[in-house]
């Protein structure tokens, strides 16, 4: 163990640099391949036939929730293929010529959502087949012609649902998208409505290839909007939003459509007025705060310990960082927030989920990973799911990763060794 006195890492640099890692067995051809089917979809893989079964249950339980959302728009006939390819390279090898899509594409002609699960976690390949899967419905279902800010912010609002084994919740808020919405707002950097609405697929395409921080804003924006519309004052704007698509569907043009679901009067300088108000006035769901305090504790214990290896208890770790008046420190995390010893409300904060009602001064727990041997820090406090943060190995050293796992699909081997930490 080493003591870190004024010690000053800046994570966020570090984290930034990390370059993609493939495993070594990836390079090999010939490969298997794994298929599972459901009602409306037919996934292949070459990565686990586990993950083909999570990732054909999920988009199943994703499709029934795009069609309960927007029931007057009917059922797509027929099965959709999904494509997940573990290399990049597979990948852009497999989707056709001028595809636009890093990490996924829908690909209209052949039927086909596909990604790529390279230096991403499963959750994050989930997270873009939902995305593209929105637009896959909306092509079928809706319009071949829907307004890029529309379909994009759809597609962005159902990537953040959570499926919890039972059924979804829609509608949480992320910390880092606030936070990126937040100072737009503030320093007036955010498109203008008109533009926005203005802006076409291709505009939209040029703009996410050459400037990488207004892209992220763009698709945040149109999230935000979709929120807005489905959230704000308790849900009085949604009849708007079902309005809106319905015009969309019937063909009659951006503009009319507007006007059809927002009155003749509407007035887009006092809707964005609205918007602006409400999305100042968001604080990040509790499951983004627990995410968050979990990434702090692992870049912590990555500091505090010679050997991560040896964090295995949460308590032990708290009780090191909380006695800070001889061994003061300073972290700094990837979205810029610093943490340090001379806050300690702070610091205990990061130990505690906002959803465990026990009022423990820790709400997590170790766990050694099966594989690797490295500690996993666990949260069980979510409905359904279970929150992970662990490390990942890559050039650079260890990085840290946070995943969301549905409960009822983790595997055994997961399953016993939180068991065994539980008890
Ligand atoms: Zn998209
Ligand atoms: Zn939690």
């Amino acid at each position: 163990m080493r003591r870190f006195v004024f010690r000053r890492v800046i994570f966020g640099i570090a984290l930034a640099l990390v370059a993609a890692v493939v495993p070594a067995e990836a390079g090999a051809r010939g490969q298997s391949e794994f298929t599972y089917t459901t009602p409306h979809y037919i996934v292949t893989t070459d990565i686990s036939p586990r993950f083909t079964e999570i990732v054909g249950r999920h988009m199943e339980e994703i499709y029934k929730e795009y069609s309960r959302r927007f029931a007057d728009f009917g059922q797509a006939e027929g099965r959709f293929r999904v494509r997940v390819f573990r290399r990049e390279q597979d990948y852009w090898q497999h989707i056709p010529a001028g595809a636009r899509g890093a990490t996924g594409v829908f690909v209209e002609r052949e039927r086909l959502l596909a990604a790529h699960a390279q230096d991403r976690t499963g959750e994050e390949v989930l997270r873009t087949l939902y995305h593209e899967g929105l637009h896959q419905f909306v092509y079928q279902l809706v319009s071949r012609d829907c307004p890029v800010w529309l379909n994009e912010g759809l597609a962005e609002y159902f990537a953040e649902a959570t499926w919890d084994g039972r059924g979804f919740s829609l509608g949480l808020v992320p910390t880092t998208r606030l936070r990126v919405l937040k100072s737009a707002i503030e320093e007036g950097t955010y498109l203008p409505f008109r533009e926005l609405f203005e802006m076409d697929g291709d505009m939209w395409i040029q703009n996410a290839r050459t400037d990488a921080l207004a892209a992220r804003l763009n698709y945040s924006q149109a999230w935000s909007i979709i929120h807005f519309l489905i959230h704000a004052d308790e849900g009085a704007h949604a009849p708007r939003l079902n309005r809106l698509l319905r015009a969309i569907a019937d063909d009659v043009g951006q503009d009319e459509a507007l006007r059809q679901a927002f009155g003749p009067d509407l007035n887009l300088q006092a809707f964005e007025r609205a918007w602006a108000g409400y999305v100042m006035s968001l604080e990040p769901s509790p499951k983004f705060r627990c995410r968050e305090g979990m990434e702090a504790i692992m870049l912590l214990a990555m500091n505090y310990y010679e050997d991560v290896r040896e964090f295995r208890s949460v308590a032990r770790l708290r009780r090191a960082l909380m006695q800070g008046r001889r061994t003061r420190w300073e972290i700094r995390r990837p979205g810029g927030e610093r943490i340090s010893s001379r806050d300690p409300e702070q610091v205990a904060r990061l130990f505690r989920c906002p959803l465990d009602g026990g009022g423990h001064e820790v709400s997590h727990v170790v766990v050694s990973d099966p594989g690797n041997g490295l500690p996993i820090l666990v949260c069980t406090h979510h409905p359904g799911i279970v929150v992970k943060a662990y490390y990942e190995r890559s050039r650079d050293g260890l990085r840290v990763r946070v995943e969301e796992e549905v409960r009822d699909l983790m595997s055994p081997e997961f399953r016993n060794a939180l068991g065994a930490a539980m008890r």
